[in-house]
Parts: structure tokens; C-alpha cells; sequence
């Protein structure tokens, strides 16, 4: 192979070559809506590898980062496909307890949600406390218990997959009116209070029902 450098030419007895001609980044534009980017058009994402748009991930050379190196782009991608799996699980949740939802307020949603483990016993929420997180059980049980007459602890409900709690404190802006704990090894999928007040604000039937939900908890609970 014959290459030239500084101004000489020089012949070089070579097995292979590999071509590189520089590096373009053109991801941004694979959407309608461009995915945040740096200047260079590299895409931006988190430690997930989450992009700005919800459910869409980046991996490897395209993505705003320091090495552009297979063992990166590989572990990226690992990354990448754990956490999209996990948020399809999330956003199908989404959408079977709040079916009336629009499409993408679920998706934006399920891009917010932040997943919690609890071990049995452990407490997720305390009754007095203020209220900051709306919770979805995925798996797992959970007691609901407020304190009785002299002070100890009355079970007043119980949870499991599927159910939703932490929605009166929020709605009603005041302190958690009773305390959940983890009954068997928990996992939630938890929202903060922007990400909870979006959901009740783009479908009124969304909001309708888990006010009916809070208003029939709220009512004088009964031991269990
Ligand atoms: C000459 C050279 C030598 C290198 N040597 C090393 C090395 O020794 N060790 C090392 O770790 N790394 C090395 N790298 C870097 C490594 O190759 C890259 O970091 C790695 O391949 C990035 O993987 P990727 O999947 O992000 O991108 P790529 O491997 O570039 O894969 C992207 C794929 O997407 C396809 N594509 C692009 N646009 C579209 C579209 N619109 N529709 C459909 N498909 C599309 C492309 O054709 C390509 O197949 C080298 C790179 C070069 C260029």
C-alpha cells in the first residue's frame, strides 16, 4: 500500500486495512422531534442510556461520551436493552391501571417512573409524613396499617400487584394519613408529585377514579 506522509511518499507492506473517514453523528434526526444532543450531534443520554424521548435509547459511537470503543459500545447497549425492557413491563402497568390515559402522557410516565425494592417489614411510607410519591405496587404485598386508640398499629387494608397508594396525601396536599409496609419482598414503581399531578391532568376520567378510589379509603377504615 502506498500512503503519504508529510509531503513523502512511502510504500507499506500491509495484511488488511481499515477505512476511517471521521465521524458524522446522525441520530438526532431519526425522529420527527430531535433527541437532545450536544453541538457536535452526539446524542445525550442518562446512566440508562435514556434519550429525551420516551422509550428511545442510544448505544455506542452515536452517543455523547468518551471512548468510542467496542467494549463501550457493547456494555451500552447491554445497559440499554435491560432498562427498555423493564420500561415496556412499566408502561404496559401504566396503561392497565389507567387506561384512559393518552399514549404518550403513559410513556412519559413510565419514562419517570423510578423502580424501589423494599425487603419484608421495611417501611415505604409513614403515616404524618409529608407526601412526595405516588406509588404502583409491580410485585409483592404490602400492609396498610394506622395507629389505633393507644397508639399501636391497626391493619387496615392490604396491597398487591396492580394496586396503587400514596394518592391522598398528594391530592389532598396534607400528611400521609397511614403507614405501608413491604409484607413480603416488594418492587414499586414510584412517581413524583409533577409526574403523579401530569397524570391526573390529562384525563379527567384518570383523575375521577383515583379521587373515588382515595374518597372510599379515606372513609372510616375498618381492622383487619
Ligand atoms: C478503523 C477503525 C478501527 C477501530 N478499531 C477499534 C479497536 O481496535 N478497538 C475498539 O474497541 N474499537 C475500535 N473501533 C471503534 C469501534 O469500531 C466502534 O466504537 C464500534 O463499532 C461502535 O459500535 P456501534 O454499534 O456504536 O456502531 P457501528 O459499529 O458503526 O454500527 C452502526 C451500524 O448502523 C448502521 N447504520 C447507520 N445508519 C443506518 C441507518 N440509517 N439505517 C440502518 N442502519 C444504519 C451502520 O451501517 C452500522 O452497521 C474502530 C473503528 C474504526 C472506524
Amino acid at each position: 500500500m502506498e500512503i503519504e506522509r508529510d509531503g513523502k511518499r512511502e510504500r507499506v507492506n500491509v495484511e488488511g486495512v481499515f477505512v476511517f473517514i471521521g465521524f458524522k453523528p446522525v441520530g438526532r434526526y431519526l425522529f420527527k422531534e430531535h433527541i437532545d444532543h450536544d453541538k457536535n450531534g452526539y446524542l445525550i443520554t442518562d446512566q440508562f442510556m435514556r434519550t429525551s424521548i420516551p422509550g428511545v435509547y442510544a448505544a455506542g459511537d452515536t452517543r455523547a461520551q468518551l471512548a468510542k470503543q467496542i467494549t463501550t459500545a457493547v456494555g451500552d447497549a447491554t445497559t440499554a436493552v435491560l432498562h427498555a425492557e423493564r420500561y415496556i413491563e412499566e408502561l404496559k402497568d401504566i396503561e392497565r391501571t389507567f387506561p384512559a390515559e393518552p399514549k404518550e402522557v403513559a410513556a412519559e410516565t413510565a419514562s419517570k417512573a423510578e423502580l424501589v425494592t423494599f425487603a419484608p417489614g421495611d417501611i415505604v411510607l409513614k403515616e404524618g409524613d409529608a407526601a412526595d410519591r405516588f406509588y404502583m405496587i409491580i410485585k409483592g404485598e404490602a400492609d396498610v396499617t394506622q395507629s389505633g386508640p393507644d397508639g399501636a398499629p391497626v391493619v387496615i387494608n392490604r396491597f398487591g400487584a396492580g394496586d396503587y397508594f400514596g394518592e391522598i396525601g398528594l391530592l389532598n396536599d396534607a400528611p400521609r394519613k397511614a403507614t405501608v409496609r413491604a409484607r413480603t419482598p416488594l418492587e414499586v414503581m414510584a412517581l413524583d408529585r409533577e409526574t403523579f399531578a401530569r397524570l391526573m391532568k390529562s384525563s379527567q376520567a384518570t383523575e375521577d377514579e383515583v379521587r373515588r378510589v382515595a374518597a372510599e379509603r379515606s372513609r372510616a377504615p375498618t381492622p383487619r
